[in-house]
């Protein structure tokens, strides 16, 4: 064996040990198996270091109706999301085009541009609960997980375990897709999506708010991206009549959540 050969076996045997260690879990609610190289505690320190950067690069909007509603709405959907760890908070963001994100450690961003298209309190439960969903299923862990054995190596390895290094905020940024002087958008999978919006369902219903809201919200959304208004959240959240009808299919899960939870709003406050 040369050196070269031994190297790459000395790799190989980590990267499995690697995964046997860190790599298996379960997504919450849906079940399904995922590869992860982070911890939770990586992700949501990384997730703070993002949010400050988000923090001093964006202004916060001064509109109390918006600010209300999403305090409001995010605190029903925090306490059914059960995550104690989580620090949860929800900042609105001034900023015209209709965008909103949640990053590990439960940091939620919105822009005032999405007020536009919610009419109410169960609507924008339904996005804040999509986003919120995203960070429970560590989407953004699993990107960047996937990355790291696409270009395996001493240094991907070394990157994936080390929460404090440089990159980590960025990283986050672009995996959660929050387009912050990133540059890169990627847009989250197909798997991602619709398990973000069987989630979404599933939060905003424990939360005491009319699931169906979800789709009257999202239809909406979707027609918007037809007529050529597409802003970032579109780019990253590809919309189709295929999510809107695995919404549906999924909406008997949600309403069991819905007939059984504890404090029914139905559509809660208007927002127009
Ligand atoms: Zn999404």
């Amino acid at each position: 064996m040369n050196r070269k050969s031994i190297r790459g076996l000395v790799l190989a045997v980590l990267c499995l040990s690697l995964f046997y260690v860190t790599g298996c879990s379960t997504v919450p609610f849906t079940g399904r198996s995922q590869l992860l190289l982070t911890t939770p505690q990586e992700e949501a320190q990384a997730g703070e270091q993002a949010w400050r950067e988000v923090l001093s690069q964006n202004r916060e909007s001064s509109n109390d109706k918006y600010r209300l509603a999403l305090k409001r709405v995010g605190g029903n959907l925090a306490k059914v999301a059960n995550k104690p760890d989580y620090k949860w908070e929800f900042v609105v963001f001034e900023n015209a085009e209709p965008n909103a994100f949640c990053l590990p450690g439960g940091k939620v961003g919105v822009y005032s541009g999405l007020f536009q298209y919610t009419a109410n309190d169960a609507e924008l439960a339904s996005v804040v609960g999509h986003e919120i969903g995203h960070a429970i299923a560590r989407h953004g862990g699993e990107r960047m997980s996937q990355s790291e054995v696409q270009d395996i190596g001493a240094q991907a390895v070394a990157t994936a375990l080390d929460g404090k290094s440089a990159g980590t905020a960025q990283a986050i940024l672009v995996a959660y897709a929050v387009g912050t002087n990133v540059g890169v958008m990627l847009p989250y999978s197909r798997t991602h999506e619709y398990e973000a919006d069987k989630l979404g369902l599933i939060f905003m219903a424990k939360a005491g708010y009319n699931p169906e809201a979800a789709i009257t919200f999202w239809n909406k959304f979707g027609q918007l991206s037809q007529t050529g208004t597409v802003g970032e959240f579109f780019s990253t959240h590809p919309m189709s009549d295929k999510r809107i009808e695995e919404m549906k299919a999924y909406m008997p899960n949600a309403l069991d959540q819905y007939r059984t939870a504890p404090n029914k709003k139905n559509l809660g406050e208007t927002l127009k």
